[in-house]
């Protein structure tokens, strides 16, 4: 790209690449070239010097084109030629990356010897990794340090180029920042010490990423998670402990203060990918009512089963080891029951107008907790000691590992971000993110407010929704945005180029925060509110 000013929202061609940023795009590339030659299982010489090199050079290469791209220019909004690039629409580039990144996903959860992994001695890919895991824990790498490794250095080094795009949005900084800092200290950095600290005992109460949380951590209520937990010190009891206090005191208020962005734009790790190395292809979502419809069914369906599989796990071990742990059968049961009715409680004190006139939420809001009630009472009374309705429990925990955990977040929720846009797998299968959606919806102050007079119709915000909500609408309406998929990323009112659309917060309550703004019509003969 030169650096030339487009005055046209529509070039007809992408931009030409110039001299400094073909350079420092052969210089990434080459820190690629040397993985993929390490994978290929040529033998390289001072393999450590080499594996540094290839790091350094993806994220210079990185960083330097971002900042020749973007920094040469003013601040502002930066989408020239998105929608004339192979690569960001859904071209020949976009379908080769569809199929590579997918590719790998498929390798890397279910087939990781053909990334080198060795029962004695790695080989390929993971074999070029060695050298820094040896470093951080005195052992040979996995996969999954192979992945923790890419997975950060996307994050840190997109994350700086995104900050580069979006530099004109004070939000947009801090989060991408906050993004950054949770991957490399809580996903990354802090798990790996700890490992090095504990060899023995280190994997198994941590885990390898510390800001995950229930239902996004599915292992969290296993029994051998807990018990490990239990056992592990000062240390296990304070994971133990936070673990439990993020889901049932943390988050929620979190949310009701801040809406579900807390989780979703500044600290989840799936997002963060999203939002970084995903920012190219954030365009791609799809906007239409059918795509709404299917969203809302399927993310919700993979919340109901993380419920069921999870209240069946801790049913299955309750029931078969009463005296390891302290809460009974029946003592759970009326725990969660109690839960469930005080949750409705605070529910309907704070939302009072929805009690009144019997209102759709409230309709589901009720549905929701018999159906929760049936469900726990059913267990109750109907699981075995390692079942539930007649299925083993821990064959409810695989197939959800497989199909939700590692299908749907990971080969299809990246691997399809040239195709269907960056967040598939926050928009439609999420269980953290449509737990968090139903609090943000019901009760969270958080909402997008709308200067509809201001809005051009440009359209701008509707296209740069990852989420897929159609902003204009809503914006054309002056209404306020309270939508539960929501994940407060803030980029619709960055690209808004008349600042109509304002991250805000107010009164939680459900009518107040959707009420359409009402305009008064004056003619000669009447005075008349529209809405
Ligand atoms: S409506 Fe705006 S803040 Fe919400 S997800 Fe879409 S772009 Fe992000
Ligand atoms: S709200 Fe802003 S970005 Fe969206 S259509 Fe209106 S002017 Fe364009």
């Amino acid at each position: 790209m030169s650096s030339t000013l487009y005055t046209s929202i529509s070039p007809e061609k992408p931009p030409l690449l110039d001299a400094v940023q073909k350079i420092t795009l052969a210089l990434g590339s080459l820190g690629l070239l040397l993985m993929l030659i390490s994978w290929a299982g040529v033998s390289l010489p001072s393999k450590g010097i080499l594996f540094y090199s290839s790091l350094g050079l993806i994220f210079f290469g990185v960083v330097a084109y971002s900042w020749r791209t973007y920094m040469i220019q003013p601040a502002g909004i930066k989408n020239n030629g998105n929608f004339f690039s192979s690569i960001s629409h859904r071209g020949v580039m976009a379908w080769i990356s569809a199929i590579l990144i997918t590719g790998f996903y498929v390798v890397l959860y279910l087939k990781a010897e053909y990334l080198g992994l060795g029962d004695t001695e790695n080989s390929g890919l993971v074999a070029f990794f060695d050298p820094l895991s040896q470093l951080m824990h005195g052992k040979k790498a996995s996969q999954w340090f192979v992945y923790g490794v890419l997975y950060t250095l996307a994050i840190v080094a997109f994350g700086v180029k995104f900050i580069f795009k979006y530099r004109h949005n004070r939000y947009e900084i801090i989060r991408t920042i906050s993004v950054m800092f949770f991957q490399l200290f809580f996903a990354f950095l802090i798990p790996e010490i700890l490992e090095m600290l504990h060899p023995e005992t280190a994997t198994n109460y941590f885990g390898k990423d510390m800001k995950n949380m229930w239902p996004l951590d599915y292992d969290f209520f296993d029994s051998w998670h807990i018990q490990n937990l239990s056992k592990g010190g000062l240390l296990g009891s304070f994971f133990l402990i936070m673990g439990l206090l993020m889901i049932f005191v943390i988050s929620p208020i979190l949310t009701y203060k801040f809406g579900k962005r807390w989780y979703c734009s500044f600290v989840c790790g799936c997002g963060g990918l999203a939002e970084t190395a995903g920012d190219p292809f954030r365009h791609l979502s799809d906007k239409s009512m059918k795509a709404w419809k299917i969203e809302r069914w399927m993310i919700h369906t993979v919340l109901l089963f993380s419920f069921v599989m999870t209240i069946a796990i801790i049913y299955g071990y309750l029931g078969n080891e009463p005296d390891k742990y302290l809460l009974s059968r029946s003592t759970f049961t009326w725990l969660a029951l109690i839960g469930l009715l005080g949750l409705s409680a605070v529910y309907f004190l704070l939302q009072t107008k929805n009690v009144e006139d019997g209102s759709k939420n409230s309709k589901y809001i009720i549905s929701g907790v018999v159906v929760l009630a049936a469900l726990i009472l059913l267990f109750n009374f109907l699981a075995g000691s390692g079942n539930a309705y007649f299925l083993q429990n821990y064959g409810f925990r695989q197939a959800y590992g497989l199909w939700v955990g590692a299908v749907f977040s990971g080969i299809i929720g990246v691997g399809f971000y040239p195709i269907m846009g960056s967040r598939v797998w926050c928009r439609f299968g999420c269980p953290m993110a449509a737990l968090l959606g139903i609090q943000q919806k019901l009760l969270s102050k958080f909402r997008i407010t709308t200067n509809g007079s201001q809005c051009i119709s440009c359209g701008n915000c509707s296209t740069y929704c990852e989420m897929g909500i159609d902003v204009r609408a809503y914006a054309q309406k002056g209404q306020n945005i309270v939508r539960a998929s929501c994940v407060g990323c803030g980029v619709c009112s960055a690209v808004c180029p008349r600042g109509v659309l304002k991250l805000e917060n107010g009164s939680s309550d459900i009518f107040c925060k959707t009420a359409e703004h009402k305009a008064i019509h004056i003619t000669e003969d009447q005075v008349r509110m529209l809405s």
